[in-house]
């Protein structure tokens, strides 16, 4: 974990002259960072311990909140993964968008999906439902990973 070539970041100087609006801004920049830096989709104990490695003092409670607060404008992905457990990831998509998952690697492949759109406003609609919103992610093996389990499996 030592080549991080490029990352040259100036040091936040203590701007007095900037008023600070939110205490936490500094906070955020910095779990979002560190979530564009993380591969795939990372729980928020995942990025707390990267963080803590940084020796930033950002909490587990704050990198809750600043997760949760990415997801909400849209920067971040989030999704609850099989085990029940909220995952967030940078997202590369700014529009609404669902997501292929590699349950081994984490491989993450976005995707639009027209059926699922027109499905779920025609459901909401039958329901009587106005503003629907709605999570779809795929969760399954991505090619090579496939491969690598069958490969195992002759193996034997
Ligand atoms: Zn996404
Ligand atoms: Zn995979
Ligand atoms: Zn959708």
């Amino acid at each position: 974990m030592s080549d991080r070539s490029g990352v040259q970041r100036a040091t936040a100087a203590p701007a007095s002259a900037n008023p600070v609006p939110q205490r936490t801004t500094w906070q955020r920049e910095r779990v979002r960072e560190a979530l564009t830096d993380a591969r795939g989709f990372v729980s928020a104990q995942t990025l707390h311990a990267t963080l803590r490695e940084e020796n930033t003092g950002i909490g587990l409670a704050t990198v809750y909140r600043a997760l949760a607060g990415l997801a909400a404008l849209g920067e971040a992905d989030s999704l609850q993964s099989p085990e029940g457990e909220n995952l967030y990831r940078a997202c590369e998509s700014p529009g609404h968008h669902h997501h292929l998952i590699c349950r081994s690697c984490g491989l993450t492949v976005e995707i639009e999906a027209n059926d699922v759109e027109q499905w779920a406003r025609r459901t909401a609609e039958q329901h009587g439902f106005t503003d629907a919103q709605h999570v779809v992610d795929i969760f399954g093996l991505c090619g090579p990973c496939a491969q690598a389990r069958t490969g195992e499996r002759d193996a034997d």
